[in-house]
């Protein structure tokens, strides 16, 4: 696999704070990443930087071209889509016209209906609601409807910011489980901010743990690259209120730049 998107040495500002300290990381096209870590560790302002919605210095460059000084429009021009954190749904608006704005940088009339449709095969439910406004939605269909819209940008790179945020268990899981269909079939990469480590990590090709603004720990583990399964997830062991990963003989880990041990878990 090659790197999509390479970011090195970020660090990142709000006025005076600084939030991000020296970050890298690379994602493989394909792939399916996790950031972890605890609040206030700055995975939210990573996703924030890659779109250039925080000032920030370092580098991102994503396909070999610097996205450092480009609009955060360009940016989603290039097949960057961004689902933040509380959902950015236009709540007034229908699903369906929620789907529709999702596509307006788009001009393939006929594509734009065949995406909508398969949308609602992923998500039956907005289907079901289509002529409800994404207000009245109950908080998992806002957060399907959400990922729906981002999709119908056509995006290569999907950043998603804690999207079991407030959903119930089992929500959640349908939820992942239909984000890695996404990845397969619609070989989009993906980017997903979580606080829920453990079903995260079920699904993730790699894991990244950020801490105070530095990446203090990463695993990977390997699929095939014909039917991109693997047998086994990245585990992740959790003692006195510590979490650390357990990758296999066969999954590469490192633990960059720190010697801590292990990650203190926020959840603890
Ligand atoms: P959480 O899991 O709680 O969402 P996070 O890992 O996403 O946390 P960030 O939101 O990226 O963390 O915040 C990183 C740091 O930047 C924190 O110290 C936070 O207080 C600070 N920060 C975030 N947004 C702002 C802002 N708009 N102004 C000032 N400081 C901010």
């Amino acid at each position: 696999m090659t790197a999509m998107l390479n970011i090195k040495d970020l660090r990142s500002y709000y006025g005076q704070v600084q939030a991000l300290h020296g970050l890298s990381f690379a994602l493989n096209e394909g792939s399916l990443t996790t950031l972890l870590g605890a609040n206030g560790a700055g995975k939210t302002t990573t996703l924030r930087a890659i779109c250039n919605m925080v000032r920030s210095t370092g580098a991102i460059e994503f396909d070999g071209s610097s996205l450092m000084g480009r609009s955060t429009e360009s940016i989603v021009r290039l097949g960057i889509a961004h689902v933040p954190q509380g959902r950015g749904t236009f709540t007034s608006l229908t699903v369906e016209e929620n789907l529709q704005l999702g596509a307006i940088s788009r001009r393939d009339r006929a594509g734009i209906i065949a995406d909508i449709e398969r949308m609602y095969g992923y998500f039956p439910v907005l289907k079901e609601r289509y002529t409800q406004q994404a207000g009245t939605l109950s908080g998992g269909e806002q957060q399907m409807l959400a990922v729906a819209r981002a999709l119908m940008l056509k995006p290569r790179l999907m950043l998603l910011d804690e999207p079991s945020f407030g959903l119930a268990p089992l929500i959640v899981r349908d939820l992942f489980k239909i984000l890695g269909r996404i990845n397969r079939e619609e070989k989009v990469t993906i980017l997903v901010v979580e606080q829920n480590a453990q079903l995260a990590l079920e699904l993730a090709d790699q894991a990244h743990v950020i801490e105070t603004g530095r990446i203090v720990m990463s695993a990977a583990r390997r699929r095939s690259p014909t039917t991109r399964t693997s047998a086994s997830p990245i585990w992740v062991t959790r003692s006195a209120g510590t979490w650390s990963f357990s990758p296999t003989k066969s999954w590469p880990a490192s633990r960059p730049a720190r010697s801590t041990p292990a990650w203190r878990s926020p959840w603890s």
